[in-house]
């Protein structure tokens, strides 16, 4: 068992600099390499003399990843301008490789710039290139500079760390979460299953968040580990308004990474392709703006975010959801400094303990558990597709085609303006949907990744292929989230202005989510008979006297829903 798997050497809070002024920070980055252990191959793989020092030479490149995007982390953490240079890659072949939403690819884009304009403020020497590829781009890097060593932190994805182990970068350990994906595997290790409460607790008590010390006797704040049964209300009927956000003035380097984007995408030799409305600053691209955006949060969206997280209305996009994901997923921010942030406000008796906790939970809870997952379950996780599903994604989700369905249609409306839905659209609207109809889990993953601001393979894997498909067989989630219109008819305002009923399976106004369900359960009858969790809905199901009629529906249903005709 690796020693990171001991709790006593995990990350503790102190470990972590809340907003410091510079990057300065003693102390190499701790994990798999430091820079006493790299630099033995350049990038083409030979031996590099060891008696020369690249870094006094000035050969030595800092290569930063676009999620990397922070000076106090990773391989930038303990270095100094003058130390060595530092070097971004934007590459051709990835903004050609999917349908961007425009303020998606923006924001990665524009954070990179915005991030490499900072550090020459800071006095580094910085290349930022554009390349075909993030291959040809360290290449030429390398040629121009005559570099002898490149270091890089462990990028996110398992493609991009077998890319820059076999390019010879010499990696440091990914110190971007609490819980070191090693360490993950070390708690994962010979349990029966790897369930998100247990893991849950345990960061809680090693991280030391959200714990009482009275006298030794240790205990979860406010007595219990779990407020979820607070957190379900539905929408409030009050017609409140919900927390404001700052919208970032687009600035001069906005402007330009729009105006190249779209000429990129125009020029018919790439096969680039954009949609969605454009950037109006909603997402933060520098580290100030996201700590602006955090300390929003904890001022006005902390304290209602709770009762009603899982609450859906059609003219409100967020609600008090903190829009934090993209700002922890660039770097900008760390998980830990946000969770701090908000035990801060808790211990300062300005937010309840269930809109306090249920945030906690979402962080180094959830958000940790599926970064862990992904690469415990990677390479072979991306394949999953153990319901055999070969639809691909609806029409009426990429905007090919409209839709009466004024659930679907409020969520991607939602998507469209802003690259984002809020996690319950995403999992009950979007990928409810997709489970009952048998989209492929890639073409969804791919789609989604795509089309949230927030999006990224070691996020949306887990969050796809595992809560939202059940494509793993029940490995991340023992029972599958699929629900008929009811469930949306609870939890939302969207079906009071919908032309269908959610309380009826088969005619011409039947709801699509509520005959899809009873057909999605017919259809994987088998596949779920072993599972004592699905007992009572197929029992449900197996008493439907009109099942033939229902059935029939779904065939008319999954046929308009294919053609955009729905
Ligand atoms: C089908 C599906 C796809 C998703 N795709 C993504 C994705 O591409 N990127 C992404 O960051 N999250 C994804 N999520 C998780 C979650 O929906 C988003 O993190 C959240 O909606 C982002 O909005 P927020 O920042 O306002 O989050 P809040 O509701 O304010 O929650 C706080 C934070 O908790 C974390 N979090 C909560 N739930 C999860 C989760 N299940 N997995 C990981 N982190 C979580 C996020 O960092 C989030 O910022 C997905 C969930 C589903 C069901
Ligand atoms: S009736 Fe069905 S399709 Fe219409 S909004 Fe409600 S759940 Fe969605």
């Amino acid at each position: 068992m690796p020693s990171t798997t001991d709790p006593k050497s995990s990350p503790k809070k102190k470990d972590v600099p809340i907003r410091p002024d510079q990057g300065a920070n003693d102390g190499a980055p701790k994990g798999r390499a430091s820079k006493s252990n790299v630099g033995s191959q350049d990038v083409d793989g030979d031996v590099v003399d060891k008696e020369a020092d690249p870094i006094r030479d000035g050969r030595e490149t800092v290569w930063i990843l676009g999620d990397q995007l922070n000076r106090h982390h990773g391989a930038l953490k303990d270095r100094k301008p003058g130390d060595c240079r530092v070097l971004l890659v934007q590459s051709d072949a990835k903004i050609s490789s999917k349908r961007w939403h425009r303020q998606r690819l923006h924001l990665v884009l524009s954070a990179m710039e915005h991030f490499a304009a900072e550090l020459r403020v800071d006095g580094f020497e910085v290349d930022l290139r554009r390349a075909p590829t993030l291959r040809a781009g360290l290449a030429a890097h390398v040629d121009e500079f005559e570099v002898e060593q490149v270091v890089a932190m462990e990028p996110m994805s398992w493609s991009g760390r077998a890319m820059l182990t076999s390019a010879g970068v010499s990696l440091i350990a990914n110190d971007q979460f609490t819980c070191d994906y090693e360490a993950f595997a070390g708690w994962a290790e010979g349990r029966k299953s790897l369930k998100l409460e247990d893991f849950y607790r345990w960061q809680r008590t090693r991280l030391d968040i959200l714990m009482d010390n009275n006298d030794g006797d240790i205990q979860p704040a406010g007595g219990r580990w779990n407020f979820d049964h607070d957190n379900r209300e539905p929408p409030p009927k009050d017609g409140r308004s919900w927390p404001a956000i700052t919208e970032f003035e687009l600035d001069d380097i906005d402007r330009a990474v729009l105006a190249r984007m779209e000429a990129f995408a125009a020029d018919a030799a790439n096969s680039a392709e954009l949609w969605g409305d454009g950037p109006r600053g909603r997402w933060p691209v520098t580290r100030s703006q996201a700590l602006t955006r955090l300390d929003e949060f904890v001022a006005a969206g902390l304290a209602p975010f709770g009762a009603h997280e899982d609450a859906m209305l059609a003219d409100e996009w967020k609600l008090a959801h903190s829009v934090l994901a993209s700002s922890m997923n660039l770097g900008l921010l760390h998980p830990l400094e946000v969770v701090e942030a908000v035990e801060a406000a808790f211990r300062g008796g300005d937010a309840p303990i269930n809109s306090v906790e249920g945030f906690i939970r979402q962080v180094i809870g959830w958000r940790e558990y599926v970064w862990g997952l992904y690469w415990l379950w990677m390479p072979d996780y991306r394949h999953e597709n153990q319901l055999d599903a070969t639809r691909p994604v609806p029409p009426a989700f990429t905007g090919e085609a409209t839709t009466e369905m004024a659930c679907v249609s409020g969520v991607i409306d939602h998507v469209r303006e802003n690259g984002f839905a809020h996690h319950i659209e995403r999992l009950m609207v979007l990928g409810n949907l997709a489970l009952t109809t048998g989209v492929n889990p890639w073409a969804m993953t791919e789609w989604m990744w795509a089309s949230f601001v927030d999006g990224a393979e070691w996020v949306m894997l887990p969050n796809v292929i595992g809560m939202a498909l059940h494509a793993d067989g029940g490995a991340m989630a023992t029972k599958p989230y699929a629900s008929g219109g009811a469930y949306i008819n609870k939890m939302s305002n969207y079906c009071n202005g919908c032309r269908f009923d959610p309380k009826k399976r088969t005619g011409d106004n039947a709801c699509p989510f509520t005959t899809l369900y009873w057909d999605f359960l017919a259809r994987n009858e088998d596949a779920f008979s072993g599972n004592h969790r699905m007992a009572r809905q197929l029992a449900g199901m197996r008493r439907l006297k009109d099942l033939p009629e229902v059935r029939e529906r779904a065939q008319t249903v999954l046929a308009a829903l294919d053609a955009g005709e729905l």
